[in-house]
């Protein structure tokens, strides 16, 4: 392997090419998608204090416990590198006064995020997500018609999603739950592995959604969430299920999806590739983070998609992204020839016709290989004698026809032809 004297950071990549090709293609989908559902942009810094991801994702998190990039500064602020996007947009949400809109107020983005993961194949440190958040009214129809952009997203793209559900109830109910969650894994603690023995004190939900076999064991027998909600909770998932239905969104119920953020109440979901357990992302309810931050309490609701996982189902899917499909090929010899057809390029941007072009130091037989490989219809040559007529050859690469025409009717020219 080449020894390169710098190399990306591990778990960090560049994207270019047929990658970059994905990206694009899941930015203009998602943007617009957005925009139909009335998600207004919004872009938040990189870095953010570090406290902001402690006190919202939790302390016995992965993310927090061993996945923050921070930094002290130099003015000693200790700051981190996101590693997602709610705790920062619910932060601008309340510093940006957003009460004072019409609510909900409903803000999406895309962009990266970092996390000190160990690399393998979906899972890098730098990541980008797309995310959709409500902030000011709460409710199951807000919660379903995330759920349902979400999935139109995915179906625009060519993937066919399933959208696992489940509530993880609120104040009243949950408490109780995880009291009663803890007894039932106590009996069974030598059985769970070495995270989940930590998580049982301080966050036995966290157990739930661990993927360690040993735990799935110890699962078999616990009480299940949703037999034991409180009234208002049950109504909630009833009300969400029927809007999904009606909104003609396959769903599955999935007693033991936690979500792995402890800021979540409530509705919960997660997007998988269908016959494929292929995680996309996820996202829930989150009424309580507003008032966690010092703002006006707010319920509020959202999630995020990983790009890197969409792009992985849509080849694992068979789209395939065409690079761009130029006809016109501008091919010339000589200093002088340069000059004038670096004008006649101008003139063929000018009038919208894309072009491809060499104005490296090729020969011109390069320049036609070139041409030739990109599969163009027409090739432009200006050769030195046509440059000094000006005038420029046009071939048509199908025929193999040739005609020669004054550089000022080139445009013309070609535009008759395409
Ligand atoms: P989370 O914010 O942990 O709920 O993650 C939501 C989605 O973001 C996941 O389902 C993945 O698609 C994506 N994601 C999270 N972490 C990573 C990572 N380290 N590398 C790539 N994608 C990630």
């Amino acid at each position: 392997m080449t020894d390169y004297k710098f190399k990306s950071p591990t778990g960090m990549h560049d994207i270019f090419g047929e990658n970059q090709r994905y990206f694009e293609r899941i930015f203009e989908v998602s943007k617009k998608i957005a925009r139909e559902y009335n998600f207004e942009k919004i872009e938040t810094p990189i870095l953010e204090d570090k406290k902001l991801f402690e006190e919202s994702i939790g302390n016995t998190t992965d993310i927090v416990e061993k996945e923050m990039y921070d930094i002290k500064t130099k003015g000693g602020e200790v700051l981190a590198l996101r590693p997602e996007g709610t705790a920062p947009i619910v932060r601008s949400y309340i510093q940006k006064d957003m009460y004072t809109l019409p609510q909900p107020v409903k803000l999406f983005y895309f962009g990266p995020f970092f996390r000190y993961e160990r690399p393998q194949r979906g899972r890098y440190r730098q990541f980008w997500q797309f995310g959709l958040e409500t902030i000011g009214k709460g409710g199951a129809a807000l919660d379903s018609q995330i759920i349902k952009a979400f999935y139109e997203m995915f179906k625009e793209l060519g993937i066919d999603t399933l959208v696992e559900v489940n509530n993880i109830g609120g104040d009243k109910c949950r408490p109780e739950y995880k009291k009663l969650l803890q007894e039932s894994l106590k009996s069974q603690r030598k059985k769970l592995c070495e995270n989940c023995k930590r998580r049982l004190k301080e966050n036995p939900l966290r157990v739930l959604d661990c993927k360690e076999e040993e735990c799935q064991e110890a699962l078999e027998d616990i009480p299940q969430i949703i037999d034991k909600l409180c009234d208002e909770c049950k109504e909630e998932f009833k009300s969400l299920l029927e809007y999904l239905d009606d909104l003609e969104v396959p769903y599955k119920l999935n007693p033991y999806l936690v979500r792995g953020l402890d800021y979540y109440s409530s509705t919960v979901f997660e997007f998988f590739v269908q016959d494929d357990h292929l995680a996309l992302g996820g996202g829930g309810r989150y009424d309580k983070l507003v008032d966690l931050f010092g703002g006006k309490e707010s319920p509020a609701s959202g999630g995020a998609m990983g790009v890197e996982r969409i792009i992985e189902a849509m080849k694992g899917a068979g789209i395939e992204i065409e690079g761009e499909n130029k006809k016109v090929f501008l091919a010339q010899l000589g200093g002088e020839a340069k000059r004038k057809s670096l004008a006649l390029f101008e003139e063929f941007r000018k009038e919208g016709i894309p072009v491809y072009e060499c104005f490296g130091g090729d020969s011109l037989k390069n320049q036609l290989s070139r041409a030739d490989k990109l599969g163009v219809d027409f090739v432009l040559i200006m050769g030195r004698q046509e440059c000094i007529e000006d005038k420029v050859m046009i071939r048509e690469m199908e025929s193999g026809k040739q005609e020669t025409v004054k550089i000022k009717e080139a445009v013309k020219k070609i535009k008759k032809k395409l």
